[in-house]
């Protein structure tokens, strides 16, 4: 366990359990240096402990990376609650979650992630203050989305030349909350809309309402496009389909998109812009905490705005160091965290 801790870096690791709700439930704390660990909270089955408890580290580094290229004042933390089986009464788990997280005094702070829902983080905040994302806060999703818009015309302008989307062919992949709120924007701006999704519905809703093209789930990847939008699952730039992406660009807001650190290097061998996916999504991070924070709309829709900033500075370095976007966004983000890089 701790060498584990030790190579990501990590500040700290607690464990609760509680017999009478059935929680099982590990917080990681990676990195404080700039606040409060923000992160969010997963309820997944895992096969064993220690992957659940490799999962909640990976994330929390990942976390730390995010919010300091995101210029908020937060560290990086992640929770994962083990799901049950069987879960008798779910709010009274998430109610013991809750004051698993008060028992630390403000040193990480919750939001929604996979398997949870803002009705979670409601009965959370009856214990504690240090959640967001509640029922009150709303949706981070727009705000991911918002942020992705930003990233893409920044990227389009690095790579093609304008940021200019009207007629661009943008193909997005996964139409859930953030990617279908991404295909509005891009609709708006008068982009040629190519889109998948593993749920007919979704697309056919895209069709209809947005004009979109339909593309089967298997060959978005390799379909001749401007810029990939991977809005679904993370792992899918990897070894084999590196090689048969046919874009100028991959822009989107997928989690850990690159199966490997590597991938980056082809892409970039390749001559495929790569938008650093911790940085073009921290739309969703950006507006918990300063929603969180208690910041009107407007401050926060301006601080969005920045993330078109941030990769064209980040394109930039790349270009002048003649490294891929996601190295150089690494680079950066150990140098404020560590001061080093
Ligand atoms: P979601 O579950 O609402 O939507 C994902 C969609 O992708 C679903 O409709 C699913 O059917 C589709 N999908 C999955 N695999 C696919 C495939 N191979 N081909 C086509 N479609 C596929 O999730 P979301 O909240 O929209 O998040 C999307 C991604 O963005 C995730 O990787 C998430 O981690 C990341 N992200 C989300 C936020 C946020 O604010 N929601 C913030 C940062 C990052």
């Amino acid at each position: 366990m701790f060498a584990m801790m030790e190579a990501a870096r990590l500040e700290a690791l607690h464990l609760a359990q509680d017999p009478a709700t059935g929680l099982k439930a590990i917080i990681a704390i990676h990195n404080t240096r700039f606040g409060p660990a923000l992160g969010g909270c997963r309820y997944l089955a895992y096969p064993d402990h220690v992957s659940a408890l490799r999962d909640a580290i990976r994330l929390a580094q990942g976390m730390s990376y995010k919010a300091a290229l995101a210029g908020i004042e937060h560290g990086g933390g992640k929770a994962v609650i083990i799901r049950p089986s069987h879960v008798d009464n779910r709010g009274a788990l998430f109610e013991a979650f809750g004051r698993f997280i008060e028992t630390l005094n403000g040193r990480y702070i919750t939001a929604v992630d996979s398997g949870t829902s803002s009705a979670d983080m409601d009965c959370i905040a009856q214990h504690t203050r240090h959640v967001t994302s509640t029922t009150a806060e709303g949706d981070p999703s727009p705000h991911t989305a918002m942020g992705v818009f930003a990233g893409i015309r920044a990227t389009a302008q690095a790579r093609l030349g304008s940021d200019d989307l009207e007629g661009l062919r943008v193909a997005v992949q996964g139409l859930g909350h953030v990617g279908y709120a991404l295909a509005e924007q891009l609709a708006v701006a008068g982009a040629d809309l190519l889109v998948s999704d593993l749920d007919p519905g979704r697309v056919q809703l895209a069709v209809e309402q947005l004009g979109a093209r339909p593309v089967a789930s298997e060959a978005l990847l390799t379909t001749p496009c401007d810029i990939l939008a991977p809005c679904g699952l993370g792992g899918i730039l990897n070894a084999e389909t590196v090689g048969q992406l046919r874009c100028a660009a991959v822009a989107g807001a997928a989690n850990n998109q690159l199966a490997s650190a590597e991938i980056a290097d082809e892409l970039e061998a390749r001559g495929i812009l790569y938008a650093p996916d911790y940085v073009i999504n921290s739309g969703g991070l950006i507006y918990v905490a300063l929603r969180h924070r208690g910041d009107a709309l407007p401050a926060i829709t301006a601080h969005l705005s920045r993330i078109g900033l941030r990769l064209t500075e980040i394109y930039a370095h790349a270009q002048a160091d003649k490294r891929s976007p996601a190295r150089v966004a690494d680079a950066l983000a150990e140098r404020l965290l560590y001061g080093e890089g």
